[in-house]
C-alpha cells in the first residue's frame, strides 16, 4: 500500500467505494488522513465504514474543510450527466483528482510509465511490466490493470511505476507527471463522456501534460489524430519523440509487422514464433513497450528476452488448449467487430464462435476476413441477425449455447484439420444475454476447452 503520510493534514472526500475507491480510502486511513466516503450503493458504503471512513450524506458535506474530492474515474464529473457530489465539489472550488494523482503526491521520486490508447493498454502495460520484472528491475504495474494505484507499494528513487491510465483517468490529473508517455492509437470511443472526439483526443493528451525536456513518448502512428499528435509533440523541445509505424520506416523510430520489430539503427526482433504477440496490433503493442524499455536503458537482450516469455493476458486472444494440430483460443474480450477484426486477422483456417449481444453493424465490417473462416457458429441473441449476415458468405450453424457452439467446432475442426487450425472464440458481441462478464464467458470457454477429449492445457492456469 502506498504511504499517504505527505498530505497529512489534508482532507478528502472519497466518492466511488469499487476496487480503487476502497484502496484509497484504506491508504488514506493508514495515514491518519480525515476521509468522507460515499457511493450510492449500501453495500460499498458499509465496506469504507469498515476501513475507517466516515459516511457522510451527500448534501451535508462540509465543504470548506476538504482539500479535494477523489472520485472513482468511472464516476462522470461533467458528461454526459454529472454525480451530484462532483457539482457541489465544483462549486465549492475544490479540485476533482483521481487515486492516480495521489499516487504521484506520495511518491516524486519514482519514474512514471504511463500507457494510453484506445486499445492495446493492458497488454502493452503488462508487456512492459513484464520485461522489467524479468530483467530484475525495481517496477510495479497497476492503475487501470490489475492492482489500484495506491495498493501498488511504495517504489522510492530509481523504481518504476508502469500505469495503464484511461481517459477517464487522464482527465483528473494534476500534478502527474509522465516520464515516459505511451499513446497507441486513437479510434471514437466513450464519446458520451467526453461529448465528442475531440473531446476524447483532448482528456488523453493529459498524459503529455507537464512533461519536460529529458521525457519521452511514444506514439502509434496508424490514425490521424495519433499523427497530428505525434507532429505536436515532435515539436515539443526537449522531449524525445519516437514515432511507432506499421511497415514503413519511420526516422528515430521504431517500424513493425506482425511479429516483428526494427529500430532506430536496423536492429532487428523477429518474435514471429512467440504465439502471445500474434497480429499487427500486438507488433504495436511490443514495439511500444520496446521503446519504452529501450528509454528506460534496458540492455537489448533482456528486452528480448521478456518479449519472447510474455505469458499473455486472459480473454485476449489467450491460447488455452490444444487438440493434435487445433489450437483453441479465446478472445473473449473481443465484444465488438473491431477487436474480433483483430483476431480474425491473425490466423488463416479458422473455426470461429461468435455470438451474444450484438453491437451496432453486427459482423458486416469483417467481409475481408471471411475466406480464412471454415465455419461459423453462431450463439445468442444475436444469432439471426448473424445469420442474416453470414448467408451466402460463409457456411455457418445455429448453435445456442456456448458449450454447443464449442463442440460443433470442435468436431468439424478435428475432422477437417489436415493443417493447423483454431477454434477461436471471438464473439463481436457483449456477454450479457447468457453470462455475467466476458470473464465469466473466457473462463468458462476455457474450462470447456481444457475438458475436450484429448485436451492439452495451453498458458496460465486460471
Ligand atoms: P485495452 O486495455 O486498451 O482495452 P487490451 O490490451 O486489453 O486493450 O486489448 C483489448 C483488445 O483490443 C484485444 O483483444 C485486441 O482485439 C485489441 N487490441 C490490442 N492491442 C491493440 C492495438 N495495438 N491496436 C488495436 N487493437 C488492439
Amino acid at each position: 500500500m502506498i504511504d499517504l503520510a505527505i498530505l497529512k493534514g489534508s482532507s478528502f472526500v472519497v466518492l466511488g467505494l469499487a476496487r480503487s475507491g476502497l484502496a484509497t480510502v484504506r491508504a488514506l486511513r493508514a495515514a491518519g488522513i480525515e476521509c468522507v466516503a460515499w457511493d450510492d450503493n449500501v453495500a460499498s458504503r458499509d465496506a469504507a465504514a469498515q476501513l475507517g471512513a466516515r459516511i457522510v450524506d451527500p448534501a451535508s458535506i462540509d465543504w470548506p474543510g476538504v482539500t479535494a474530492l477523489v472520485i472513482s474515474p468511472g464516476i462522470p464529473s461533467t458528461l454526459p450527466v454529472p454525480h451530484p457530489v462532483a457539482v457541489a465539489a465544483r462549486a465549492a472550488g475544490k479540485p476533482i483528482i483521481c487515486d492516480v494523482e495521489l499516487l504521484a503526491r506520495a511518491q516524486p521520486e519514482g519514474r512514471f510509465v504511463a500507457i494510453t490508447g484506445t486499445n492495446g493498454k493492458s497488454t502493452t502495460t503488462a508487456l512492459v511490466g513484464h520485461i522489467l520484472q524479468q530483467a530484475g528491475a525495481r517496477c510495479q504495474v497497476g492503475g487501470n490493470i490489475g492492482r489500484g494505484a495506491l495498493d501498488l507499494e511504495p517504489i522510492g528513487k530509481g523504481g518504476v511505476y508502469v500505469l495503464e491510465l484511461s481517459s477517464y483517468q487522464l482527465e483528473l490529473l494534476q500534478t502527474f507527471r509522465a516520464d515516459i508517455a505511451v499513446w497507441l492509437n486513437i479510434t471514437p470511443d466513450h464519446i458520451d463522456r467526453h461529448g465528442d472526439l475531440a473531446g476524447y483526443v483532448a482528456a488523453k493528451k493529459n498524459i503529455f501534460a507537464r512533461q519536460r525536456a529529458g521525457d519521452c513518448v511514444v506514439i502509434g502512428t496508424e490514425d490521424e489524430p495519433s499523427r497530428e499528435v505525434e507532429r505536436e509533440m515532435a515539436a515539443r523541445p526537449g522531449i524525445a519523440c519516437v514515432p511507432v509505424a506499421l511497415d514503413r520506416p519511420v526516422a528515430n523510430g521504431i517500424s513493425y509487422r506482425a511479429g516483428m520489430l526494427v529500430d532506430a539503427d536496423g536492429y532487428t526482433v523477429d518474435f514471429s514464433d512467440v504465439p502471445t504477440l500474434p497480429g499487427d496490433h500486438n507488433a504495436q503493442n511490443a514495439a511500444c513497450a520496446w521503446a519504452v524499455c529501450r528509454w528506460l536503458d534496458m540492455p537489448r537482450e533482456r528486452i528480448v528476452a521478456g518479449l519472447r516469455t510474455y505469458p499473455g493476458l486472459p480473454h485476449r486472444q489467450e491460447r488455452v488448449a490444444a487438440v493434435g494440430n487445433v489450437v483453441y483460443v479465446n478472445d473473449s474480450k473481443a465484444t465488438n467487430a473491431d477487436a474480433t477484426a483483430r483476431a480474425l486477422s491473425s490466423y488463416d483456417r479458422i473455426y470461429w464462435i461468435l455470438g451474444g449481444q450484438a453491437k451496432e453493424g453486427g459482423v458486416a465490417p469483417l467481409a475481408s476476413y471471411f475466406d480464412r473462416i471454415r465455419h461459423a457458429f453462431l450463439i445468442g441473441e444475436a444469432t439471426e441477425l448473424f445469420a442474416g449476415q453470414l448467408e451466402g458468405k460463409l457456411p455457418y450453424s445455429r448453435c445456442g449455447d456456448l458449450q454447443s457452439a464449442l463442440d460443433a467446432a470442435h468436431a468439424l475442426a478435428q475432422r477437417e484439420a489436415a493443417e493447423p487450425a483454431v477454434v477461436l472464440l471471438s464473439p463481436a458481441c457483449a456477454s450479457w444475454d447468457q453470462w455475467k462478464s466476458y470473464e465469466h464467458r473466457g473462463d468458462a470457454f476455457r474450462a470447456m476447452a481444457r475438458a475436450l477429449p484429448g485436451a492439452e492445457s495451453l498458458g496460465r492456469a486460471a
